[in-house]
């Protein structure tokens, strides 16, 4: 429930249709895509990728599960966006990596050249790096395939890492989760241009949003297959989202505005879960990230299905970060929220209070107080697929699915 004056006036953006939010709608007018004429795809990179192909007047959109990993989560060393985070690593000349690190502004700057095989580094700022961003991740991601250093679904390292600075590292299992999300993606993207009918050659220009998609770098994220291969341009937009409603709240008539786009636009949304063009190019996603399976035979077995094999990488010739941040204006009376999200609580019978659980959540979303409590922040905690605090409690009495949920 939300709970405010009863005189304050809520504006509610317009869906385009009931399945395609205002978020998309947001994304679209933000983009100017309406106005391109060449054949156009934009992608909002989160756990979701939503997704929206624009052709002919018409818009084709799916949203494919990418999972977490594109937001650092699910992966050995990964946090979000902070100081002393990895966000970006480079092939320096001398076959070292770059890693570059968020300074206390959130700016990247080259901290460390490390050898990604035996981890062994030249310290070129004070920083300590505490893990790696979900760009970070990408980064490593198209760094290894590039250099050979990740033979999918391996890491040709003698102990199968890779070595970031600060004996951050970058595991077979870290590459293979992050797999799993690109492979979705570029289903995603390729079930969309199927279903369009057009060729993969035929768009020409994307718009990534999202934090992700603002500050990834699109030529690595094309080698992850993150972005069409073919693309003349690139633009990175932001977090359409809350610019969106920034604009709201600073201009009653981008109300009607977002209504008139909303009605103007035909919407053609493919639900990917049901959609066998999509399950067929997932299937043979995961057999080439996760199984090792050749891009040879990912391409003939593709064609096996009637869909065009993967063309070759052409890179963008144009790519433009549209916005210096993701959310580059916030505006006077707006406040950002320190935590976001519900809180779990638990009392469990036994605990001695040993605070095992919370030293061993990688995520740090979870604390034990004084008197044998245990919270946990929902919006840092990975849930289920982690269970990390329950494994990690000596006297088997942690309970994650006992926890209460209190907003
Ligand atoms: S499941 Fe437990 S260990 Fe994992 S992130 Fe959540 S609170 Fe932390
Ligand atoms: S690990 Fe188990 S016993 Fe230790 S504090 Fe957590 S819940 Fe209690």
């Amino acid at each position: 429930m939300l709970s405010v004056d009863p005189e304050t006036e809520i504006l509610i953006p317009p869906a385009i249709r009931h399945e395609r939010g205002a978020d998309a709608l947001a994304m679209i007018m933000r983009s100017g895509m309406l106005n391109k004429k060449e054949i156009c795809m934009v992608t909002d990179y989160g756990t979701n990728a939503e997704m929206g192909l624009y052709y002919d007047g018409e818009l084709y959109s799916g949203s494919a599960a990418a999972g977490p990993a594109m937001e650092g989560q699910s992966i050995k060393y990964g946090v979000l966006a902070a100081p002393g985070a990895i966000s970006d690593v480079n092939m320096a000349d001398d076959g070292l990596w770059e890693n570059l690190v968020l300074n206390d502004k959130l700016i990247p700057l080259v901290a460390a050249k490390v050898d990604p095989v035996t981890g062994k580094e030249i310290r070129l700022l004070d920083y300590k790096a505490k893990g790696i961003t979900g760009t970070g991740v990408v980064s490593s991601m198209a760094m290894g395939l590039r250099s050979g250093i990740i033979k999918l679904p391996d890491i040709d390292t003698p102990d199968k890492r890779i070595h970031l600075m600060d004996g951050v590292w970058f595991s077979e299992k870290d590459a293979q989760e992050a797999g799993k999300a690109m492979g979705a993606i570029r289903a995603g993207h390729r079930t969309l241009v199927q279903e369009v009918g057009i060729d993969d050659d035929d768009v020409k220009v994307m718009y990534m949003a999202g934090a992700s998609g603002t500050y990834v770098d699109p030529i690595k994220a094309q080698i992850c297959g993150m972005i069409p291969r073919r693309l003349d341009e690139v633009y990175q937009l932001g977090n359409t989202s809350l610019m969106m409603a920034h604009d709201l709240l600073k201009d009653d008539k981008t109300l009607d505005r977002m209504q008139d786009v909303a009605n103007s636009i035909s919407s053609n949304h493919i639900m990917f879960a049901g959609n066998k063009t999509f399950e067929d190019m997932y299937i043979l996603e995961l057999a080439y990230w996760t199984e090792g399976m050749s891009m040879e035979m990912y391409n003939d077995m593709i064609q096996m299905h009637g869909i065009a094999m993967l063309p070759e990488i052409k890179v963008p010739s144009k790519v433009v970060r549209v916005v210096k941040s993701d959310i580059p204006e916030i505006g006077r009376g707006f406040y950002s929220l320190e935590e976001v999200g519900m809180k779990m609580y638990g009392n469990f019978k036994g605990c001695t209070g040993c605070k095992k659980c919370e030293k061993g959540c990688p995520e740090k979303a979870l604390t034990v107080s004084k008197d044998k409590g245990i919270s946990i922040r929902s919006d840092l905690c990975l849930g289920t697929a982690c269970k990390a605090c329950e494994m990690n409690c000596p006297e088997k009495v942690f309970k994650f699915v006992s926890l209460e949920v209190r907003i």
